[in-house]
């Protein structure tokens, strides 16, 4: 069981906010001895409940294990403690510390993370919207009784555009007072649908969109057979249906109607986080299995782990994108904790690199294990059907490159184009004290998307919706090149975040750095003069002054010494010193 009784308060410390400024700050969530307690807890109870026998025969009958997904959200291992506020009885985790959860969970199964993921945003409307009573009341039950929570917002007509909701909540009036609502429609692909305790249910309300709670066993609930899954098979997903499902008024949350889109809005930036830490939970999960694979295998006289043509096309670029994007969870989830806000872009751009990330690393990891990667015994293929979720469920890559995009444009008009220049500049800053982090590369590729993007300005390339959410991928390449520098220069400083992953010292985080920095300019650079050019925006003579501006050659001039990373990093992931061959 998760051990709450070393919590303690939070300490103040220093930190740096994402500007790179130092600054106190109270962190909330746990402290660092409790936080290692938890993922303890949490390892060796999937060591001795969730072997990978167990787990490839559940996912073979398609089958969720409901006393496991009691067990964890319950008496015995207590994980729903972390996403409950302390005056209710929870350990009050922050997001640092549910992303460092969600990462574990993932790596032993998505399915049943999925799960425990669906009591937390079943929950997450509660704790946003709900009046001190409802709070108490739902907040404690989770907490102590672990009842298990869906979150039903996604319909039949409604997936990514939840506002054409047709789910209806008609009030029963008692006289001139709201007795009462009653809820009509149906939802689509819910988690935990079968299986909910309580389910947080998106309904239109006379006063608009509004979240419902409606216990299991209310009369005209009913949920059909789980679906059969490609992927997460150890979840539950099920339709719902309403026909006539009366609730009393102290069952809409926050006692107001028409609040449901904000709550529901307010926060995506913490599940997103949460479900960016899924991708690069299973992302690392699968290379952990290629790795030593690949250390053990031998072919054509030598292990495949020192062939440079299988290393850096299998396993290293797909170790750096993961980092990057971790680098990004990162800074992100300390900003919500320092209170910055629900920072929903910054949980799109997580969510975005560290789902494409992690879907990458599974297929490669199949690759990297030849035949055996394509059975089901060697478990990769699991999780790469299984990984295929992060990039679809809460919000579709394509609608985070939407959501990035529109916002960072907004914030290009509004400093005339000096947005992604500025960061340049910080990094460059940043680059001169340390030179080895790879910040002087991540700073050419924020130059060349702010020039990009200005290009696409001139153009009016924005009514293109291709074009927009091209942008939304250069911007996630780029931001996440920026994060990563930074973390390699904080390691390098010993200023890490104690609670932050430190898989890797510093020597070979500042490579991971530079190789995706590398990565980050050539596509920014390259993708973005692609579709100014594809998008009819410059020809001729502007393409010359657009490589200028965008400085394309320091671009490709920066590839220099690439290969030696790639080796570098290798080495580190294959535990040896010398270059591969
Ligand atoms: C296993 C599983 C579990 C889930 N769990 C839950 C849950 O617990 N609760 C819940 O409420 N929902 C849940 N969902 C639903 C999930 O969030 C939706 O499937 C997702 O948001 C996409 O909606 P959709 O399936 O209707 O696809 P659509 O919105 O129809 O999208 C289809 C395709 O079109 C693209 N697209 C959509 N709109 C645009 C646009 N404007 N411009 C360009 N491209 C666009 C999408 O990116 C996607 O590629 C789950 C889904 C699955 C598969």
């Amino acid at each position: 069981m998760v051990n709450t009784s070393v919590v303690t308060p939070s300490p103040v410390e220093e930190h740096s906010d994402h500007s790179g400024r130092p600054m106190a700050r109270a962190i909330p969530g746990l402290d660092q001895e409790s936080l290692e307690l938890t993922l303890q807890s949490l390892k060796d109870f999937a060591k001795d409940r969730l072997p990978d026998e167990k787990l490839l025969e559940w996912d073979a009958r398609d089958e969720c294990p409901l006393d496991i997904v009691r067990a964890m959200c319950g008496a015995e291992l207590g994980i729903q403690l972390l996403f409950i506020p302390e005056e209710f009885g929870g350990m009050g985790g922050g997001a640092l510390d549910v992303y460092r959860i969600c990462e574990e969970m993932a790596r032993v199964d998505l399915g049943i993370a999925t799960a425990v993921l669906a009591t937390f945003l079943g929950s997450e409307p509660i704790s946003v919207g709900a009046t001190p009573e409802q709070k108490r009341y739902w907040l404690s039950r989770i907490g102590q009784e672990g009842l298990l929570f869906a979150y039903a917002a996604t319909e039949p007509e409604a997936g990514s555009d939840l506002a054409a909701l047709r789910t209806t909540a008609e009030r029963v009036m008692d006289g001139e007072r709201i007795a009462g609502y009653t809820i009509n429609g149906s939802k689509q692909w819910i988690s935990n649908g079968g299986i909910a305790d309580a389910y947080s249910v998106l309904a239109s309300a006379p006063g608009g969109p509004s979240w419902f709670i409606v216990e299991k066993g209310a009369a005209g609930l009913s949920h059909d057979q789980p679906e059969e899954k490609h992927g997460i098979r150890t979840s539950n997903t099920a339709a719902l249906s309403f026909d006539d499902v009366y609730v009393d008024a102290d069952r809409l949350v926050g006692g107001t109607e028409g609040q449901g889109l904000t709550q529901a809005q307010a926060v995506f930036g913490y599940t997103r986080l949460m479900v960016a830490a899924f991708g690069l939970g299973a992302g690392w999960a699968a290379l952990d299995r290629a790795i030593p694979y690949a250390a053990e295998r031998v072919q054509a006289g030598s292990p495949l782990s020192q062939k440079q043509g299988y290393t850096h096309k299998l396993i290293v670029p797909h170790v750096a994108r993961l980092e990057a994007s971790r680098a990004y969870i990162e800074e992100s989830a300390l900003r919500i904790d320092s209170g910055e806000g629900n920072l929903n872009t910054e949980g799109s751009i997580a969510k975005y690199l560290a789902s494409e990330a992690g879907n990458l690393a599974a297929d490669s990891a199949i690759q990297a294990l030849g035949g055996y990667g394509y059975t089901h015994e060697y478990k990769v293929e699991k999780i790469k059907r299984d990984v295929r979720i992060t990039t679809i469920y809460e919000g579709t890559s394509e609608i985070m490159e939407m959501t990035i995009s529109r916002d960072r444009w907004q914030l290009h008009l509004k400093t005339r184009g000096q947005h992604y220049h500025d960061q340049a500049r910080r990094l460059e800053g940043l680059h001169a004290r340390h030179p080895a982090a790879g910040a002087d590369v991540a700073a050419l590729a924020l130059h060349a998307l702010a020039e990009v993007m200005e290009r696409a300005r001139l153009g009016r390339l924005t009514r293109y919706q291709h074009i927009l959410l091209r942008l939304g991928e250069l911007i996630a390449y780029a931001e996440c090149a920026g994060s990563l520098a930074q973390k390699a220069i904080w390691a390098a400083e010993d200023r890490l975040d104690p609670k932050a992953s430190r898989r890797f010292d510093p020597a070979a985080l500042a490579s991971l750095s530079r190789i995706f920095a590398r990565e980050a300019a050539f596509k920014v650079a390259e993708e973005g003069l692609r579709w100014i050019v594809g998008a009819g925006a410059a020809s001729g003579p502007d393409i010359a002054e657009f490589e200028t501006r965008s400085g394309l050659a320091a671009i490709h001039r920066a590839q220099a010494g690439l290969l030696a990373d790639m080796d570098a990093a290798a080495d580190t992931l294959f535990g040896r010193s010398g270059k591969a061959t």
